[in-house]
């Protein structure tokens, strides 16, 4: 159905309004203005659509956008910042089980999509429809199973078989051959068995992949989740549901890269799977009889003032402990002494891409402190201490010097090149890649342990 003149005009500003949104995303400094424009264009799509002459019963889409809404609304205001990468899968499962239904309601009344009737379905169409309901179930089923790994429900560590990857390609073989199947019989059995083995597809690709890998995958379901809708806007011959699913495949899918290379590994060897698994080696295997060396907040207070330049590492501890605010007022007192800081910020620190931006920001920490890793990483050298603070993956110098550890090869933020080394946490225990860190037995690491809020309270109090 064409679309009139106005509905189209409309529907390009709505899409320019989304590529703002993308932009303005892109930094801490202008994310608000993009949630504006996504939030502008959102509200034309949906009055354009609603006023469409296709669209007949605007009730039910209001009272459904409204439950909805409530509901993602009051998600959004109750959901921990710790808990948003399982609450981003959960929202993607939702996007791919909305694709497969939409695609069986085209199915079984074309006659409503203008796309033919019943046995006579255009090819085109049948083409678009099996795709968005094949990949919808591989969306459905493959973000429940990361929702269930991420939340802890299903083990994080990656559930490796013999003939893993020999199973998948024989469920990709089959899913191509009942799509032509489909093409030729339209046979409802068919889109059906479509639909069931794209289910199990979708947890067959992503239980075998765990710990480290999980934010890659989290993003690539979101790029799977906008391919899908794009699928349904062919069907559903809306343009602009194309516009916005080709945007939201194709960021998800440039952020699984920019990822992939933070974590120097291949797209490929993420899909394939069984990386951040066995590695659960004693702590004390790591140290050898090495000594611990474990201070105080008083011993930290002293050596932070006598600094003459500090690098924050913030981590997925900070954020549990909400630590953020007690460690700019830290930083705060540290500045007035004259002491110079900075953020260091790895591309995969805590559990989602921007985790510490997000907390750093939310806590008022000025942007032209927190730099990324490789902006900084040159400078550890030249550093008189790094405050990692609930880290712990991402300084893992194993990753550099050590071929069998499961995060070899990622770049990790080089800390132990600063003259010392304060680690805020709770235990020596291990971080998500379940890998111990030899950093702790280092001569010029000092550990404190206990709760990262806490102890950065406590370190303000010694200061002052
Ligand atoms: P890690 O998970 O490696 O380490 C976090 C550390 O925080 C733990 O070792 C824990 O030690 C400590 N901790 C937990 N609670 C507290 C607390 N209340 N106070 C003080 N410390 C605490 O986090 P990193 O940020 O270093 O690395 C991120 C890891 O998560 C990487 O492996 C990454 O691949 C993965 N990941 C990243 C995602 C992303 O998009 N950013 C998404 C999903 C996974 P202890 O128990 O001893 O206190």
């Amino acid at each position: 159905m064409a679309l009139d003149p106005l509905s189209s005009l409309l529907y390009l500003v709505s899409g320019v309004c989304f590529i703002m949104a993308l932009r303005g995303l892109s930094g801490p400094e202008t994310a608000r203005t993009g949630v504006l424009y996504g939030m502008g264009g959102m509200a034309i799509a949906i009055a354009t659509t609603f006023a469409l002459k296709s669209v007949d019963g605007v009730f039910l889409p209001i009272v459904g956008i409204m439950v909805g809404g409530s509901v993602g609304a009051i998600i959004a205001k109750k959901v921990e910042m710790t808990a948003l990468p399982q609450l981003m899968a959960a929202f993607h499962s939702l996007v791919g089980l909305a694709a497969v239904f939409i695609s069986l309601a085209a199915f079984y009344n074309p006659l409503a999509y203008g796309i033919g009737a019943r046995g006579t379905i255009a090819l085109n169409s049948l083409i678009e429809m099996g795709l968005g309901a094949a990949i919808g179930a591989i969306t459905f089923t493959g973000s429940v199973v990361a929702f269930g790994k991420l939340q802890g429900l299903i083990s994080g560590k990656p559930m490796t078989f013999a003939g893993q990857h020999l199973l998948n390609a024989a469920l990709g073989g089959a899913l191509l051959l009942l799509l032509l199947a489909l093409c030729a019989t339209e046979w409802d059995i068919v889109f059906f068995a479509i639909i069931a083995v794209a289910l199990v597809l979708g947890i067959t690709l992503i239980v075998p992949i765990g710990g480290a890998d999980m934010p890659v995958i989290v993003s690539m379901l979101n790029s799977y989740s906008g391919w899908a809708a794009a699928g349904i806007g062919f069907t559903l011959q809306n343009p602009l549901l194309i516009i916005v699913g080709a945007l939201v495949g194709a960021s998800g899918a440039i952020l699984s890269y920019i990822m992939c290379k933070g974590m120097n590994r291949s797209f490929l060897s993420v899909l394939l799977g069984g990386f951040g698994g066995d590695a659960a080696t004693a702590a004390a295997a790591v140290g050898g009889d090495k000594p611990v060396k474990v201070g105080s907040a008083d011993d930290a207070a002293f050596i932070l003032k006598n600094a003459s330049s500090v690098i924050i590492i913030p981590g997925y501890g900070m954020a549990v402990a909400q630590a953020q605010h007690a460690l700019r007022e830290m930083a705060d007192v540290l500045k007035h002494e004259g002491v110079q800081v900075r953020y260091a910020i790895h591309p995969v620190a805590g559990r989602m891409p921007g985790h510490m931006n997000v907390l750093l920001a939310e806590a008022n920490v000025p942007y032209d402190e927190v730099l990324e890793l490789e902006d900084i990483n040159r400078d550890f050298a030249q550093t008189d201490v790094a405050f990692v603070i609930g880290a712990n993956d991402i300084t893992n110098p194993a990753a550099k010097t050590d071929p069998k550890s499961p995060i070899y090869g990622m770049p990790i933020l080089d800390v132990e090149k600063a003259k010392t080394v304060l680690f805020v946490k709770r235990s020596l225990g291990t971080g998500y890649a379940g890998v111990d860190n030899p950093l702790f037995f280092n001569d010029n690491t000092m550990m404190l342990l206990g709760d990262a809020k806490k102890m950065a309270e406590d370190i303000i109090k010694a200061l002052e």
